[in-house]
């Protein structure tokens, strides 16, 4: 990309000349795909909740995390990464998912996610609420074959149906396990702490090759023991991470769709997921942000934040 005087050496808006404030919305200020030759790493948004069962409005998830990621500036101490220098990384703007037709948008989600992905690029899609990450893992099938799933959410999401449909945001990861979309035994569910319908949930969950991090386990081991086994059933295997941004405290993300007490604080989820630099991390999902009942941009901000660790570790593989 030619050198634009308005963006800075890594070609977000340069802060010291537009204010963070100003400008066109794109997620951390990255150019659009539009604007760049070609790029590395694409910031997908999928404003779509017709997957949802209690309070909708994830649908405006990708434009408010988008705002809240104003903030992100080009370094990653912690990552000590320059994630938007190893790589070029560009805001792909959003599936025109139809509200009106759930089938269709899975399709849409689908065929998009694989553009995107199809010369080897990397995929970060803020949703949107958790139907998607169906057609988002079934075009990482496509390109990778299966993969092990990184599970972050208070709920199991492996249901076989709510109110006898099969494609909502309780189900994704039952479907993708028929549909053999996983790496057998290298699966896991973090944060887990709902309550369910009946024991069997969870034997059911347990019978599809998942296995369970329970929420309190970030209380009696710590985030540096629940990540030492994490990295070791992952291995070397493509690595999918689904956030589901409720895996956290209502306390800390309040303005999603399924809230649950007793959930994990922004930092233990940051300083988890910085554990796991060198894993195979090929895609992933930050989902069910619902911003009208976010207060202060707490959510938003939450979940920009995750998406910019997630993008520095796929940068920090590539230094
Ligand atoms: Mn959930
Ligand atoms: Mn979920």
């Amino acid at each position: 990309m030619t050198q634009d005087p308005l963006r800075n050496i890594v070609g977000q808006q340069d802060a010291a000349i537009i204010p963070r404030y100003a400008g066109l919305t794109t997620f951390a200020r990255l150019p659009r795909l539009e604007d760049v030759g070609g790029f590395d790493m694409a910031v997908l948004g999928v404003p779509f909740d017709n997957g949802t069962s209690y309070r909708p409005g994830a649908r405006f998830g990708p434009a408010h995390v988008r705002q809240s990621s104003r903030l992100l500036r080009p370094y990653n101490a912690n990552l000590e990464v320059l994630p938007f220098d190893a790589q070029q990384v560009v805001d792909a703007g959003d599936v025109p998912a139809n509200p009106f037709d759930l089938g269709q948008s899975l399709a849409s989600i689908e065929a998009r996610a694989y553009e995107l992905v199809e010369d080897d690029a990397k995929l970060l899609t803020i949703g949107g609420d958790h139907t998607i990450s169906l057609p988002l893992l079934r075009a990482m099938h496509r390109r990778h074959g299966p993969v092990a799933l990184l599970h972050f959410d208070a709920h199991l999401d492996t249901w076989d149906a709510l109110y006898s449909a099969r494609y909502v945001h309780g189900t994704p990861f039952r479907r993708a396990q028929e549909e053999g979309l996983f790496i057998e035994g290298r699966s896991s569910h973090v944060g887990i702490r709902s309550s369910v319908y009946s024991p069997d949930d969870f034997r059911d969950d347990a019978a599809l090759g998942f296995s369970v991090v329970h929420c309190d386990e970030f209380e009696t081991k710590g985030t540096a023991e629940v990540g030492a086994a994490l990295m070791e059933r992952f291995g070397d295997s493509p690595l999918y991470i689904s956030i589901d941004i409720d895996v956290l405290d209502p306390s800390h993300a309040p303005g999603t769709g399924t809230p649950e007490a007793g959930g994990m604080t922004s930092r233990e989820l940051l300083s988890l997921l910085r554990q796991f630099r060198g894993l195979n991390l090929v895609g992933a999902d930050i989902v069910e942000v619902a911003p009208a009942y976010d207060h202060a941009e707490l959510t938003g901000i939450a979940a920009a934040n995750l998406g910019y660790e997630l993008v520095s570790l796929i940068a920090s593989n590539m230094k």
